[in-house]
């Protein structure tokens, strides 16, 4: 089934902040500079008036006065990005469990199961935008579309404030205009390389066959001709080291006596509930990991209908799980619990009615 994916994209991050903390900066050109004021600094972010005079990040200080140099320049102030990105990143995480946080201003929000269509969709992507502005004052742009590249590109059409809607039948008419330059993965050396193969747009990359950029470029030509065609199976998920808390034990000699391996259980599920509890994630899946005499693993997993802390539905799970191999002769060498498919406890329950 087709899904529906929404990239919320805050508009010139830092320099909005810095605009919210000092009104007098309203309609001002804001330049964010990484590095020295003076001298070697590089632009780390620009305000849309500084936009207009052709200022743009990665630019050099110096390009930058030349270009605007009545524009207001401040030094980056990271702890403060982070502090309200991790608010921001905690208003998304509340809409969907499938939830990708991609850079300090940026994310991926998986709403498949959610909606029914992409007015639903839409609905969302306003409430998001306004819980945003409400409780932090910066505007946001959101893409709609069925998948995470598509809905990258699309958060970028309409900047500042914007939501640029892609539905399934619409993507071809979005993409093939666009340049090139416009995929992710295709930076200024690629597009060149391209432009020797007459191709400038990504409807150039369509009109080719695939082979043609995988001689040339690879694993990656395949990649570019994929998403040119509005390909792109890449599933929204957050990153690995929040994504389980687990626990593995080796024996003291490989058995297939079923009491040791069962006494061994309940310490590995205290030590995986402790660890969840104390960092405050509540989880949705189980799994158990079996390393077998000879080295071979083997892995299962339930998850539930709905998240939850306790750990007596973790027992009853990874016993279940484990009856499959009871009855086998193999010896067992090590045993594994891992929780996965986390989210903040403390997270507000939610209806979606909430929000459409
Ligand atoms: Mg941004």
């Amino acid at each position: 089934m087709s899904r529906i994916i929404l990239h919320v994209d805050m508009d010139s991050f830092y320099a909005s902040i810095e605009k919210r903390e000092d009104s007098q900066l309203e309609y001002q050109p804001v330049i964010v500079i990484q590095g020295p004021k003076e001298g070697r600094g590089v632009v780390a972010a620009c305000s849309y008036e500084a936009r207009k005079y052709g200022v743009r990040s990665g630019m050099p200080l110096k390009t930058a006065k030349k270009l605007c140099p009545e524009a207001v320049y401040k030094n980056t102030n990271h702890e403060l990005y982070a502090e309200i990105s991790i608010r921001i990143m905690n208003i998304l995480r509340q809409y969907t469990d499938k939830f990708e946080s991609v850079s300090i201003d940026e994310a991926y929000l998986d709403i498949s199961s959610i909606v029914n269509d992409y007015k639903e969709a839409e609905k969302i992507a306003k409430n998001i935008k306004r819980v945003i502005k409400r409780k932090e004052n910066l505007t946001s742009s959101i893409g709609i579309a069925p998948n995470k590249t598509i809905a990258k590109i699309a958060s970028a059409n309409l900047k500042p404030d914007g939501i640029t809607i892609v539905t399934p039948d619409k993507t071809k008419i979005f993409l093939n205009p666009l340049s090139v330059k416009k995929l992710p993965g295709v930076g200024k050396k690629t597009a060149q390389e391209l432009r020797k193969l007459g191709i400038k747009t990504i409807h150039d990359i369509v009109e080719k066959p695939k082979v043609t950029l995988v001689e040339r470029f690879g694993k990656n030509g395949a990649w570019i001709w994929d998403i040119a065609n509005g390909i792109d199976e890449t599933p929204v998920e957050e990153s690995e080291e929040i994504k389980s808390i687990s626990k593995e034990r080796t024996l003291e000699e490989d058995t297939n006596n079923w009491t040791i391996i069962h006494n061994m259980v309940e310490p590995i599920i205290s030590e995986v509930h402790n660890r969840t509890e104390d960092e405050n994630y509540i989880f949705r899946t189980i799994g158990i990991t079996l390393t077998f005499e000879d080295f071979q693993k083997i892995t299962r997993s339930k998850t539930l209908q709905k998240h939850t802390l306790s750990k007596q539905i973790i027992q009853e799970n990874v016993i279940q799980m484990l009856k499959e191999f009871e009855q086998k002769p193999r010896k067992i060498r090590r045993l594994g619990i891992r929780i996965s498919n986390l989210k903040p406890k403390d997270e507000a329950e939610h209806s979606l009615d909430k929000y459409i």
